[in-house]
């Protein structure tokens, strides 16, 4: 889910420390894999809605000291092998991944692929269809903006040109004409569920979808479960069922993602014995609240991931 501003505190502070790398003892988010430094698990580049190439993003992951990046852009596997050969080069572990939009029961729900296989034919397959899917939606969104008397071809062609259609090209679109201040006033104003530019997708189930990344040989870890805006209840029932369909990990801590959220997450990490993923949803270098390897730190209690992704 895109569009969400979230507090920048938690990140700020858990960058200072992570800055201070080796000097305290730990590095963050302590694994057993990985040549050290911050580990950032949930990255997007130009090949889905971030702003950079793959390479660059990769670089600039490096500089910033994250020791284990995972690119996971929306439906794509494209830029890995880019990002993977400027990892090598500059002593990050990569981790080649991918975020999967699906539904659950009407509601998109985002799960991340870790360790995956690139070029499986199923999950290129499924990534094709939902490449689709996002044009066809992304021109009726097109459709629907027009109808409200803005110029819904002109604002779809970036998205409708990019690898993924996502909402955030078109919200980009919508701020680069002064229709909208930011990315979030895009969103509120036009793009969000049940606003004048928002068309429905049909995503693929999210038993599909868990499946897909397992048949890849990937690592499924449900994706920043505080954005989907669900009740305790039902956020016990998603993680219940995603655990029972296979499903391995949980965000449970990302740049943004304030103290009640992560402490929500970890209670359900815990509860049905999920390993805990972190990373910072990096998609550009702008936006203060999501940057690249910061995040608050991986509580102790919480399995990491990183342990489920040795080679
Ligand atoms: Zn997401
Ligand atoms: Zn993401």
């Amino acid at each position: 889910m895109t569009g969400t501003a979230g507090g920048s505190g938690a990140g700020a502070r858990s960058g200072a420390g992570a800055r201070s790398g080796t000097g305290a003892g730990e590095p963050m988010n302590p694994g057993p894999v990985g040549p050290g430094g911050l580990v950032d698990l949930h990255t997007h580049s130009s090949c889905s809605d971030g702003s950079l190439e793959p390479a660059a993003l990769a670089q600039l992951a490096a500089a910033r000291g994250v020791g284990t990046l995972a690119l996971t852009d929306h439906d794509s596997v494209a830029g890995l092998q880019a990002a993977a050969e400027v990892c090598r080069a500059g002593g990050v572990r990569f981790v080649p991944g991918v975020e999967l939009s699906c539904d659950w029961h009407g509601q998109e729900i985002h799960v991340v692929g870790l360790n995956i296989d690139a070029e499986d034919a199923v999950l290129l397959a499924h990534c094709a269809e939902v490449g689709r899917l996002r044009r066809t939606r992304m021109q009726r969104m097109g459709e629907r903006l027009t109808a409200v008397g803005l110029p819904g071809e002109a604002l779809t062609t970036a998205a409708l040109s990019a690898g993924v259609a996502t909402r955030r090209h078109l919200a980009r679109s919508l701020v680069a004409r002064g229709l909208a201040r930011d990315l979030q006033d895009a969103f509120e104003r036009y793009l969000r569920r049940g606003r004048p530019g928002y068309a429905d997708i049909a995503w693929p189930e999210l038993r599909r979808t868990v499946e897909c990344i397992g048949g890849a040989g990937g690592v499924a870890v449900l994706a920043h479960p505080h954005r989907y805006g669900l009740s305790v209840s039902q956020l016990g029932a998603l993680v219940a069922e995603f655990k029972a369909l296979g499903g391995e990990g949980l965000e449970v801590s990302l740049a943004g993602m304030g103290r009640p959220d992560s402490s929500r997450a970890e209670a359900l990490a815990q509860r049905f014995g999920l390993a805990g993923s972190v990373g910072s949803d990096f998609h550009e270098p702008g936006l203060p609240w999501r940057p690249l390897g910061r995040f608050a730190k991986l509580p102790s209690a919480i399995r990491p991931i990183t342990a489920s992704l040795d080679p």
